[in-house]
C-alpha cells in the first residue's frame, strides 16, 4: 500500500506535481480518459500508480492494480481453460485498471493481441493508467508487430493525462544520500 501523502515530489521534479493531485481528484475516471507513466527504473512510477489507484478507491470507484507480465499471463491462461469472456467481463468492471510495467518483459504475438484487446475493449467504457519504462517509439519492441502498436498506441492515447517521470532512481539517491552521510566514499555519478 503506498499513498500520494509518502510521495516526495520534490525528488523528481520533471513530474507534474499539479497534475498528479488533479488526477487524484478521480475525474479522469468519471470521464473515462487514461493515465500512462512514463521514466526509467526506480523513479516511483508503481508508487504514482497505487497512490492514484488508492484515490480513486476512497472516491469509491472500482479498482484493479496488475502487472502487465500477470495480466498477459492471465489472460493466456483463460484462453487455455475456455474462460476469457469470464475474465474480460471481470476486467470491464474495474473503472480504473492500472497496468504496470508494461515494457519490462516482451510479450509473445498471442500476449500482445490479448492485452490489445483488453484495451481496445475499455476504450471510452473505462480508465487505464499505464506505467512503462520504455518511451512510446520503442513500444514497438513490446508489441512486436508495428501495426499492432499503432492500434494499442490510438485508443489508450486518445484521451490521455502523460505523467513524465524522467529522473534518477529514488533507491539510488536515497543510498547514496545514506552512504555520504556516514562519510563512506561513493562511486555512483
Ligand atoms: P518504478 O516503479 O518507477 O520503478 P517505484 O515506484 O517502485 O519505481 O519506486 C521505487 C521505490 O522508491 C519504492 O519503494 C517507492 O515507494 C520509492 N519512491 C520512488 N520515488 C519516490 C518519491 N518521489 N518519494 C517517496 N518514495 C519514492
Ligand atoms: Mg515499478
Amino acid at each position: 500500500m503506498k499513498s500520494l501523502d509518502s510521495f516526495d515530489f520534490a525528488a523528481i521534479p520533471a513530474l507534474n506535481k499539479m497534475l498528479v493531485l488533479e488526477l487524484a481528484r478521480g475525474a479522469y475516471v468519471e470521464q473515462r480518459e487514461n493515465v500512462i507513466a512514463l521514466g526509467p527504473s526506480g523513479t516511483g512510477k508503481t508508487h504514482v500508480a497505487l497512490g492514484l489507484g488508492l484515490a480513486a478507491c476512497q472516491k469509491g470507484l472500482a479498482v484493479g492494480f496488475v502487472t502487465a507480465a500477470a495480466l498477459v499471463h492471465e489472460l493466456l491462461e483463460a484462453t487455455d481453460e475456455r474462460r476469457l469472456l469470464r475474465l474480460q467481463k471481470q476486467l470491464a468492471a474495474y473503472k480504473l485498471l492500472i497496468v504496470d510495467e508494461l515494457g519490462y518483459v516482451p510479450l509473445s504475438p498471442s500476449g500482445a493481441e490479448l492485452l490489445f484487446e483488453v484495451f481496445s475493449r475499455r476504450y471510452e467504457r473505462g480508465s487505464v493508467l499505464v506505467t512503462s519504462n520504455l518511451p512510446f517509439d520503442e513500444w514497438t519492441s513490446v508489441f512486436g508487430a508495428e501495426r499492432l502498436t499503432g492500434a494499442l498506441l490510438d485508443p489508450l492515447t486518445h484521451h490521455v493525462h502523460i505523467l513524465e517521470m524522467n529522473g534518477e532512481s529514488y533507491r539510488l539517491k536515497v543510498s547514496r544520500r545514506r552512504q555520504s552521510k556516514a562519510g563512506a566514499p561513493t562511486n555512483a555519478s
